[in-house]
């Protein structure tokens, strides 16, 4: 490897790219060339670097000089200034008050630092993800050697199953749990398939794994086909993704030509590789049964369980299906061991959870933080503090199936069972943060509209009960609501929990149950007296009044 004196990393997610990225580092090239430099700096494009608010970035290392936001026509002084005279380009160095925490470990060039701690991310942002050499050079495919060539198949899944890693996709189950029943399970060929089929609106950490470190994913489901004795693997991808799709092609193809993928891995006798399937961009299909109907080329519609994928899978074979987060801890557990990934998050639930935040706060953005920490803290830490100083009305934790939490809740510890215990779900890594100007009717209303959109139509109750309670919460937030409304609504949220054939007609109830749960006094002020206590609903304004007036004993305008 060819020593340099500086390295200059582009971010090249997808903001931006929209803002310019590709045209920053095309003229990067240029400059340097020009400066006859080209022999001494190196120029890459990174993944995504956790943070929304100064791209594109340009982050120069020895220094770990963090510039942004960088356009095209900044890149002659920032080239001129940094690299030729030696000295900051003023101007155009991020904020110390943009420079957070959060991203302060790039200057650490490794992934743990002292307020967020990186497992899953540790490379992102870090190396470019179209690059091999840079996966290699930071641990990449250790993991997958030690297991090939010092570890049992049983090996694998106990270490797996001793570190407590648990699925990340939202319901929670332990991952060593489900490797053994693969691996035990009569049938053959067997199907290692990676779940990147996120669709959630505000949820998008798979893609920023996916697009800032693709390696991690291959090397990871190897390891996993090792472990429960599949030679095949699958990875479906949401349709839109296209800058994940495309790393992706280029790191199986990588990993092909370097021995990584194939045959005889190691010089073992392992043998796997990956498929990419792209879906065609129906939520339903993040549902791993309906995802499977999808592979195999049927229209994408939840099976009736049991039996479970893991021995009625793909192709009716046993199969292991693992989000792109869960599974992207793998090679950090194997190369590390149990005992250290359990110094992370809390005794039951060991390890990080990747959120985006979003929402009414300073920072919003990608983060990884330990499990346990709380809401407050993330709001504190990550989210630098609410919007214009608001108070925290709510929050809705993971995604639209996830729960929607008071203020009062901000304390509770952010892991598997402490949520469990007050009937929370933590959900797929989507963190809304809500101030009082969020109406709560408002809210459940745009939740249900997705989930009614999103029905695959298979099952009557969440094809008839998303569609409504869409049109009992579309009634209430115009201020035409009744009572009788409340109680359907009420009626329907128990029907769709009970009876809806999949999860996603079950947790279509949670906005609806959530909001009787813990704000009962604001929907039944839209009702009684057709009032929008947040002044978010469109009601109409003289119809307020005069109702309003009446009940306030006030003479209407
Ligand atoms: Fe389809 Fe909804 Fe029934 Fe699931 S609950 S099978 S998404 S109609």
């Amino acid at each position: 490897m060819k020593p340099i004196r500086s390295l200059m990393l582009v971010s090249s997610d997808p903001e931006s790219t929209r803002r310019g990225a590709q045209e920053v580092h095309r003229r990067l090239h240029r400059e340097i060339k020009a400066l006859d430099l080209d022999d001494e700096v190196a120029v890459s494009m990174i993944g995504d670097v956790g943070r929304h608010d100064a791209l594109p970035m340009v982050i120069v290392y020895p220094e770990a000089v963090i510039y942004g936001p960088v356009t095209p026509e900044d890149v002659h002084f920032l080239v001129e200034e940094h690299l030729h005279k030696g000295r900051i380009a003023a101007g155009l160095q991020a904020s110390d008050r943009e420079l957070s925490g959060r991203i302060a470990w790039l200057s650490a060039r490794r992934g743990t630092l002292p307020a967020e701690q990186r497992i899953v991310l540790a490379r992102v942002g870090l190396i470019d993800p179209e690059n091999i050499e840079d996966y290699v050079m930071y641990d990449g495919y250790q993991a997958l050697g030690k297991a090939l060539t010092t570890m049992s198949p049983a090996d694998v899944i106990n270490e797996i199953g001793k570190s407590g890693l648990k699925g990340r996709g939202g319901a929670g189950f332990p991952t060593g749990m489900k490797w053994r029943f693969v691996s035990q399970a009569n049938g053959y060929p067997k199907y290692v398939i990676c779940n990147a089929d996120e669709s959630e609106p505000g949820t998008f950490k798979d893609r920023l794994i996916l697009e800032g470190d693709p390696h991690s994913i291959i090397e990871a489901m190897s390891i996993t086909g090792y472990a429960v004795g599949a030679s095949q693997g699958y990875i479906y991808i949401r349709g839109e993704y296209a800058l994940a799709q495309d790393r992706l092609h280029k790191a199986i193809s990588q990993a092909r030509q370097l021995g990584f993928l194939g045959e005889n891995l190691f010089g073992s006798g392992f043998n796997f590789d990956i498929h990419v399937h792209i879906g065609a961009g129906a939520y339903i299909c993040g549902e791993e049964t309906a995802l499977i109907e999808s592979i195999e080329g049927k229209r994408g519609e939840p099976r009736s369980r049991p039996p479970y994928p893991t021995t009625h899978g793909l192709w009716g074979k046993p199969s292991v299906v693992n989000n792109v987060e869960t599974i992207a801890n793998v090679p950090s557990i194997i190369r590390n061991g149990a005992a250290w990934y359990r110094h992370f998050g809390t005794s039951n639930s060991p390890g990080t959870k990747v959120y985006t935040i979003l929402g009414n706060v300073n920072v919003t953005g990608l983060i990884e933080v330990p499990m346990g920490i709380t809401l407050r803290e993330v709001i504190a830490i990550y989210g630098k503090g609410m919007k214009n100083s608001a108070s925290l009305k709510l929050a809705q934790t993971g995604g639209s199936s996830g729960s929607i939490i008071p203020a009062s809740l901000q304390d509770t510890p952010m892991d598997f069972d402490s949520y469990a215990r007050t009937g929370v779900s933590l959900g797929s890594g989507a963190l809304l943060i809500c101030d009082e100007d969020t109406c709560v009717v408002d809210l459940a209303k745009v939740l249900l509209n997705f989930f009614r959109r999103e029905s695959c139509g298979k099952c009557t109750p969440c094809r008839v009960g998303t569609q409504r309670a869409h049109q009992i919460l579309t009634a209430i937030s115009e201020g035409i609501g009744t009572q009788r409304d409340l109680d359907d609504l009420q009626m329907l949220s128990d029907r769709l929990t009970e009876f809806s054939h999949c999860g996603l007609g079950q947790t279509s109830a949670v906005p609806i149950r959530d909001i009787f749960r813990h704000f009962r006094a604001e929907v039944d002020a839209h009702v009684q007296l057709k009032v929008c206590p947040a002044g978010a609903c469109p009601m109409s304004g003289q119809w307020v009044s005069i109702h309003w007036a009446g009940k306030s004993g006030l003479s209407p305008m």
